[in-house]
This record gives C-alpha cells, sequence and structure tokens, in this order.
C-alpha cells in the first residue's frame, strides 16, 4: 500500500482492525500467561506495520506515537481488554467501559513514556483525539505531528555534514516547530491559514483547533502539505542561501 494516495485512513483503520483480530484471536485464554507476552512481542511488530499504514508513516517513528496517530490503543492494552471482557456479563455498556478503562491505561503510558514527545505536546489528551468524529490521516499530516520529515534537524541525523540551521533565520535550528509555526519563509501562509481558522496557531493549540471542525482540520491538512511542498521545491531550486547576515531579503 503506497504511503501517499491509495485509501483514506479511515479505510487503512479497518484493515488493521482485521489485523487486531487477527492477532488477538484466543486473546481472553492466554492473554496472562508469561509466555504470551512473548508472543505479544512478536506480534507488535505486524500490529505496528498495520498502523503506520493507517497514518502514511514511515518505519523509524516510535511505537508510541505511531498508535496514538492511528488512534489505535497498543496491542497489549487491546489483549487485556478482550481478557476483561471475556470476564464481564456479555453486554454492550462492559464494552464502552472497558473501552474507556484502557483508553486511561493509555493516557498513563503516554504520559510517562519519553518518546514521541513532539506528538506528546501536541497531542496530550488520547480521549479527545481518538473519539473525533472528523479527520483523515495523510502521510503530511504524520510529518507535522511526528516532526519526522524533510526538515534539517532531521536530515542530520543521518548526514553528520548536513546543517540544521535554517537557512533564513539566525541561529534557528530548522526541525518542525520552527518551520511549521515561526520561520519568515512561510509566513504568507501561515497568516492565511490563521486567517482560516481565526486564531494565531501555536503547538499547544493546533490539534484542539483541528479537532474543533472539519474545515479546521482540512486547513491545516492543506498547510501541512504546502510546506512540505514549499520546503522542498525551494531548496531543490535554490531559492534560500544560507544568510550571512540578518536582513537579507527573502524570496517566497
Ligand atoms: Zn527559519
Amino acid at each position: 500500500m503506497p504511503r501517499t494516495g491509495g485509501p483514506r485512513s479511515s479505510r487503512r483503520k479497518l484493515y488493521a482492525g482485521v489485523v487486531d483480530s487477527v492477532l488477538l484471536y484466543g486473546a481472553p485464554i492466554w492473554s496472562s500467561a508469561t509466555e504470551t507476552r512473548a508472543y505479544l512481542r512478536q506480534a507488535e511488530s505486524i500490529h505496528r506495520r498495520a498502523c503506520l499504514r493507517i497514518i502514511s508513516g514511515r518505519p523509524h517513528l516510535s511505537y508510541e506515537a505511531t498508535y496514538i496517530l492511528a488512534s489505535i490503543p497498543p496491542l497489549a492494552l487491546l489483549a487485556d481488554e478482550r481478557a476483561r471482557l471475556f470476564h464481564r456479563s456479555r453486554d454492550d455498556a462492559g464494552r464502552g467501559d472497558e473501552r474507556q478503562e484502557t483508553l486511561r491505561r493509555w493516557q498513563v503510558q503516554w504520559d510517562q513514556s519519553t518518546k514521541g514527545r513532539w506528538t506528546h505536546r501536541l497531542i496530550p489528551d488520547i480521549k479527545e483525539w481518538v473519539e473525533r468524529r472528523h479527520g483523515e490521516m495523510s502521510y503530511h499530516l504524520t510529518q507535522l505531528l511526528t516532526g519526522h520529515g524533510y526538515f534539517r534537524h532531521h536530515s542530520q541525523r543521518y548526514d553528520n555534514n548536513a546543517s540544521a540551521r535554517c537557512p533564513v533565520c539566525p541561529d534557528e535550528t530548522e526541525n518542525v516547530e520552527h518551520v511549521f509555526f515561526h520561520c519568515s519563509r512561510f509566513e504568507p501562509e501561515r497568516e492565511v491559514l490563521q486567517a482560516q481558522i481565526g486564531e494565531r496557531t501555536e503547538p499547544e493549540n493546533i490539534v484542539r483547533l483541528m479537532l474543533r471542525d472539519r474545515s479546521n482540520w482540512n486547513a491545516v491538512s492543506n498547510f501541512a502539505k504546502t510546506f512540505r511542498w514549499l520546503l522542498s521545491a525551494r531548496r531543490s531550486f535554490g531559492l534560500f542561501r544560507e544568510q550571512s547576515t540578518p536582513g537579507i531579503a527573502i524570496q517566497h
């Protein structure tokens, strides 16, 4: 399945649900045994690949951020949930209660983890995120929400000779926060976005604004796509040069 284009993320999520069912077949019976934890560790990599497809993410994303963006709890939590449901009377209310308990446990893990901290800053509240009624994930949104992508700071991880500095803003590192929220190169596009959603965007409010309504979500998603394209095109065509002194005119 391609990372960009192809089925929408909600459709991909249905495929992941099938993977969950296959992987967790028999979970109520075996989820408490020690050997089943070893099984879960193996099954987790398959589960994670299915989640990565939902968000069009690359394999180096942390497990923790991948599950959050896909809105699917980690496999071990799903296995525990199935075991709890198995031991409850078969009522639909119980299903809802147990899912809420899973979300609560997942939230504790998410708050305590050291991984995916940029994503945690943007999405501190799991329940609000996974229970949203709109919002398809995309390759470009995943880049914004994980910080992994076409940013110099990120590229430098794989090329020690590469500079992480923003080519136009003195002493600034070109990372996702700088590019999306502060960099002067994208001020016109940022102003259009902020006019569309009626509020100044910050890491602490961007997801809340996206969750407010579908048009906000689409505006941010389009901006993520646009700035990725602009970053790539301007770099490819050499439209930016390293700035040695502040105040050099910036081409947009
Ligand atoms: Zn900059």
